[in-house]
């Protein structure tokens, strides 16, 4: 049975989706069976797996709205297939930002995902969900169906604020909706170590949150940025880059914790 897990923070721009579509593309390429759910309207998780999202006939909204199923929209990418490292993607488009609206009469809204994914759920060892920068609806159908929250974060001045309304969020889904649902951990992204200011929030955030925090730090990387203009994951882009390296460590990190879960 697949293990699922969201890329979250509501604070938008920190790296939720260079994370999850790395973290897809590695654990894919370490052997993995792999379902990348894309569940931010921007869609960009969608674009950097090179699934063009203008295109997608079915999408996570169809699948919310249970007009189709998650067998019938995903998709696969010529291009993950050609990289050696092809993982399923159930893509997003403008389209999204509309399932808000249509489900605010509906009962149990918030289960509609974890329920589209249970048919589905053995055929995969990992499921990743790229949440939205916002606490909505959207992301909400994400922490219902997970096991964990990864949390990328920027080791910045205000990187801190807001963390206390995420992990209330998750405190709160875990009492009264998903029994399950865990902070896997803090993942620090965009870490670049000469700057004075990142290392002191590092340290705060280890004190802080202790074991909680991931050893492995994603280090601010140009390659990184550059992959989705191609509509890859940076780790097929480049793999001999350091951002790459750091994100296969993540996956093969990911991988032995699952065991541990
Ligand atoms: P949003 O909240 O809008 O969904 P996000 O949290 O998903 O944003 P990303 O889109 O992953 O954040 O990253 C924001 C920007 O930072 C992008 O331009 C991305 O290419 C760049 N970026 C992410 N991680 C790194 C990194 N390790 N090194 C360099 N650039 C990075
Ligand atoms: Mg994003």
């Amino acid at each position: 049975m697949a293990k699922i897990f969201c890329i979250a923070n509501q604070k938008g721009g920190v790296g939720k989706t260079t994370t999850t579509v790395n973290l897809a593309a590695g654990l894919a390429k370490v052997g993995q069976r792999v379902l990348m759910i894309d569940l931010d309207p921007q869609g960009n998780a969608t674009m950097g797996s090179g699934v063009d999202k203008r295109q997608l006939k079915l999408t996570v909204y169809d699948v919310l709205l249970e007009s189709a199923s998650i067998t019938e929209a995903r998709v696969t990418s010529d291009k993950l297939i050609a990289g050696g490292c092809s993982y399923d993607i159930l893509g997003a488009n403008r389209e999204l930002t509309g399932a808000e609206v249509e489900l605010v009469d509906v009962e149990r809204r918030e289960k509609r995902l974890r329920q589209a994914l249970d048919p589905v759920q053995h055929e995969y060892d990992f499921v990743l969900i790229d949440c939205p920068p916002s606490l909505s609806m959207l992301t909400l159908n994400g922490l219902c169906c997970a096991h964990g929250v990864i949390v990328p974060m920027q080791c910045e001045y205000f990187a801190l604020e807001g963390l206390t309304d995420l992990v209330n969020t998750i405190r709160q889904v875990h009492a009264n909706l998903n029994r399950e649902l865990a902070i896997i951990g803090l993942l620090r992204v965009m870490f670049d170590p000469r700057i004075t200011l990142q290392q002191e929030v590092s340290e705060q955030l280890k004190s802080h949150f202790g074991s909680k925090v991931f050893n492995i730090v994603i280090p601010r990387n140009v390659r990184l940025a550059e992959a989705p203009s191609y509509g890859v994951p940076g780790v097929l882009f480049d793999p001999s880059s350091k951002g790459a390296q750091a994100f296969i460590d993540f996956a093969r990190e990911m991988v032995e914790r699952i065991g541990t879960l």
